[in-house]
C-alpha cells in the first residue's frame, strides 16, 4: 500500500542532505565541544557554523541563537527565564488563548508561583486583535508571548503589529515560531521579536532539536543549571548531531522556501475546496488565506475525528485530529473552543499537514477515500440521523 503522509506537523522525514551532514558526527567526529583538544575544537567550529546558518534563517545574529532540545524547551525557557529575570519589574504576562501546550502549561506553572496572566481572546479564525494586546498591558507586564502561527488550525497572527506595540512600551515580546520558522519567511527584525522559538523538524531537520533566539540585551535567566555551555545560558553538552542536522536543514529551507510554498498552496487549496464539495457539513477551521501553506484543518460534523483518522490509517493515509500533541488523549481542542466552535463539532476535527513530497495524486486519493469513510461512520451515528438536516444515503 502506498503511504500518504499528511501529518507533517507531527513528524517530517529528514532530507537526505541532512542525513549526510549528520553522518560524520555519528562516527569519527564524536568530540565534545567543551574539550580543549582538537577533537573538541573541530566540533566547536561546526557549532559556530551551525549557529550562523540557523541565525540566517530568521535574520538574527549568530550570538543571539541558543540551541535547545526543541520548541517545548525554547518556549518554557522564554517564559520562565524572562519572569525570573524580571521579578523586580513586575509579574504580569500576556498570552493568547490558542497557544501550544508548551506555552499554556508553562504559564499554568508560573501562575501557581503567583504570576498574573492575561489570556487574550481570538476571533472566529483564531486570530488575536493587536488592540487587545495594547489594552492588556499594565506597568507590571514583563512579557507578551503570542505564537506566530497555530499548528492546529494554521492561522497566522499579526505578529509584527503585536511586536511593535510591545516594543513601543519596552516590553519583551516572544513568539512561538515552531510552526513557521523554516516554513514561511520569519525575520526577527520585521516581526519585532525579542525572543523566538523554533524547532528543526518543521523544516525537515531532526526531531528533538531547536533553538531560542534571544535578542542582544534581553535579560533572561537560564532554565537549566550546570556548565557554561551556550554562553552560560543553556547548560548541558550540546546535541551536536541534532544541531548539525538542524543547521543543514535551515540552510536548505532558506533556499527552497519559496518553491516549497508555491508547491504547497495549490495542494492545500484543492483540499480546502474539494473536501467540503465531496462531503456535506464540513467546515474549514482557521483563516481562509492567512494560513500556513500546508495546513488544512476541517471539522466534519457528526463524526469523531479519531474514528476517521483510524479508518484513513488503514487506507495508508496518515493525518491527525486536533493537536498532534494531545491526539491520544481525546481531549477537545482548546484552540477550537477559544474560536467559539462547540465541543461536539470540534470532536470531528481532521488536520492535514502537507509536506514538500505530497503531490496532486495524494489529494486525489484523500478526496476519493474520505467521503465513503465519513458516510460509513455517519450511518452508524444516531446523532447524525437525528440532528442532521441531510438524509443519510441508504
Ligand atoms: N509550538 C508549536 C506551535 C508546535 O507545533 C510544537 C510541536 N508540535 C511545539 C511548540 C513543541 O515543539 P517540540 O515538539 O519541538 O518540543
Amino acid at each position: 500500500m502506498r503511504i500518504i503522509n499528511m501529518d507533517h506537523v507531527a513528524a517530517s522525514p529528514l532530507l537526505p542532505q541532512v542525513v549526510d551532514a549528520m553522518m560524520p558526527f555519528l562516527t569519527e567526529k564524536f568530540g565534545n565541544p567543551s574539550s580543549m583538544h582538537s577533537l573538541g575544537e573541530e566540533v566547536t567550529e561546526t557549532l559556530d557554523e551551525a549557529r550562523g546558518k540557523v541565525a540566517a534563517l530568521i535574520n538574527a545574529k549568530d550570538h543571539e541563537i541558543v540551541f535547545t532540545s526543541g520548541g517545548t524547551e525554547s518556549n518554557n525557557w522564554a517564559l520562565k527565564g524572562i519572569c525570573q529575570a524580571s521579578r523586580s519589574r513586575g509579574n504580569h504576562l500576556i498570552t493568547s488563548s490558542v497557544e501550544h501546550f508548551s506555552i499554556m502549561h508553562a504559564i499554568k506553572a508560573l501562575e501557581k508561583q503567583g504570576v498574573e496572566v492575561t489570556r487574550l481572546p481570538v476571533d472566529k479564525y483564531g486570530i488575536v486583535d493587536p488592540d487587545d494586546v495594547k489594552r492588556a498591558i499594565t506597568p507590571r507586564t514583563v512579557l507578551v508571548s503570542v505564537m506566530h502561527a497555530n499548528n492546529e488550525i494554521g492561522s497566522i497572527q499579526p505578529i509584527a503589529e503585536i511586536g511593535r506595540i510591545a516594543r513601543e512600551l519596552s516590553i519583551p515580546f516572544h513568539t512561538d515560531a515552531v510552526a513557521t520558522a523554516g516554513v514561511i519567511p520569519v525575520d526577527v527584525e520585521a516581526l519585532n521579536a525579542d525572543l523566538l522559538s523554533l524547532s528543526a523538524n518543521a523544516f525537515y531537520g531532526p526531531l528533538g532539536s531547536g533553538a531560542l533566539y534571544v535578542r542582544k540585551g534581553v535579560k533572561i535567566a537560564p532554565l537549566l543549571d550546570g556548565g557554561i555551555q551556550e554562553g552560560g545560558l543553556r547548560a548541558g553538552t550540546e546535541n551536536v548531531l541534532g544541531i548539525v542536522g538542524m543547521s543543514k536543514a535551515a540552510e536548505i529551507a532558506a533556499v527552497e522556501m519559496e518553491s516549497r510554498i508555491a508547491h504547497l498552496i495549490p495542494l492545500r487549496d484543492r483540499l480546502i475546496k474539494e473536501i467540503p464539495a465531496a462531503i456535506e457539513e464540513v467546515e474549514l477551521v482557521g483563516h481562509p488565506t492567512q494560513r500556513l501553506p500546508g495546513n488544512v484543518s476541517v471539522v466534519v460534523r457528526y463524526v469523531e475525528g479519531e474514528s476517521m483518522l483510524l479508518f484513513l490509517d488503514m487506507e495508508g493515509i496518515k493525518i491527525a485530529s486536533g493537536s498532534a500533541c494531545i491526539s491520544r488523549s481525546l481531549k477537545v481542542s482548546h484552540v477550537m473552543l477559544a474560536m467559539g466552535i462547540d465541543a461536539g463539532t470540534a470532536q470531528g476535527s481532521l488536520l492535514f499537514t502537507l509536506g514538500k513530497d505530497n503531490a496532486d495524486q495524494d489529494v486525489d486519493e484523500v478526496v476519493r477515500i474520505l467521503p465513503p469513510v465519513v458516510q460509513k461512520l455517519r450511518d452508524m451515528s444516531p446523532l447524525y440521523k437525528k440532528t442532521s438536516k441531510f438524509k443519510t444515503i441508504t
